[in-house]
């Protein structure tokens, strides 16, 4: 039996490293050699993951599949490919609808153990539904970006987002950043960001915000004083924090739209001006994760240079370092993108 090095997640301080043994295939299967492995928001949310813990996190992940097996037709040896952790069955209702992210399938599936180890097997239905090859021109590190931007295409498909349009974006963690890309490209007039830390506003205003807010201000009042005295047409909420929600609420034009994009903890109640949305004509939207149409549109726009990534990873790390990038990632300080590399 040959051993690997996995990340064992216990909770966002206690992330160790472990011996597994190297998944074994079945004929149907393939084992991808994990090049990739990025730290999501969602993996620090530890209220979310701590009930299913211990267990090995990663579902952002690039690498090269190494075995395949016998019935396995479409991949060879050597293939780079991103893998889709969750795949949506393709025929139940809500898939009939292009309501993927609501498959029951899809909130089962997943590879296994999980992205922060060394190798992962991919069972028979990601291997159908979900493994997508890299052209030469993403590299691993570009591939980890392919998940999140996924979820970021899937909400301003939602919102519908137009052209010409200002917007706000609520948090300016790598989900907030690529928002703000993903609108500049989407042609948006305006884009104002918010953020409580300083670091990260800078990063978002590189990143193309017009205008950056610390969120301490009183957002509704200096977006108004930077939007010609209007609010936003476009409010995408990428932080789970309360007031950040209140916020979204406060800061939405008539006719405006707003996305939850970051959930708040379970069992939050938010009081909710019902009476100013309803005279306001507001649409209020959310998403939970990406569809693979969402997947095939964010590999597409990597990979032609439309949305850059590379400018957002702050750290590169290997496995054995996983617990000081879930730190840098939970404290949300001095990190954007955290990349854990399990072959180097
Ligand atoms: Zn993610
Ligand atoms: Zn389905």
């Amino acid at each position: 039996m040959k051993l690997m090095k996995v990340a064992m997640y216990y909770n966002n301080n206690d992330v160790r490293i472990e011996d597994m043994p190297v998944p074994d295939i079945n004929d149907d299967e393939v084992l991808v050699k994990v090049h990739a492995s990025g730290i999501c928001g969602s993996d620090v949310m530890e209220w979310y993951r701590i009930k299913k813990a211990p267990l090995v996190l990663g579902h952002e992940i690039g690498g090269e599949i190494v075995e395949i097996g016998s019935n396995v037709n479409n991949f060879s040896l050597g293939d780079r490919v991103f893998v889709s952790h969750h795949v949506p069955c393709n025929k139940c209702s809500y898939c009939l609808e292009d309501k993927h992210t609501l498959c029951n399938t899809l909130h089962s599936t997943n590879f296994y153990p999980g992205g922060f180890a060394e190798y992962i097997r991919i069972p028979k239905i990601n291997v159908e539904a979900g493994v997508f090859k890299l052209k030469e021109k993403i590299t691993y590190d570009e591939s980890v970006f392919i998940e999140p931007l996924a979820c970021v295409v899937r909400s301003m498909r939602l919102a519908e987002m137009k052209a010409k349009k200002n917007v706000l974006v609520i948090g300016s963690g790598i989900a907030g950043l690529l928002h703000v890309k993903l609108a500049r490209f989407l042609g948006a007039e305006k884009i104002i960001s918010t953020d409580l830390n300083d670091y990260r506003l800078r990063i978002s205003k590189k990143t193309g915000s017009d205008y950056v807010i610390n969120a301490k201000q009183d957002v509704v009042k200096e977006f108004k004083k930077l939007n010609d005295g209007n609010l936003a047409d476009f409010v995408f909420l990428c932080a789970g924090a309360v007031p950040a929600v209140k916020q979204s609420l406060n800061s939405v034009n008539q006719g405006g739209t707003i996305m939850f994009f970051a959930p708040t903890e379970p069992g939050i109640e938010i009081p909710f001006p019902l009476f100013d949305l309803w005279n306001k004509e507001v649409k209020m939207v959310s998403t939970y994760a990406g569809a693979p149409k969402d997947i095939e549109e964010a590999i597409y726009l990597i990979k032609n240079k439309k949305i850059i990534v590379d400018d957002l990873i702050s750290h590169r790390l290997p496995l054995s370092e996983t617990q000081k990038g879930f730190k840098l990632v939970s404290n949300a300080e001095k990190s954007i993108k955290v990349i854990i590399t399990p072959h180097k």
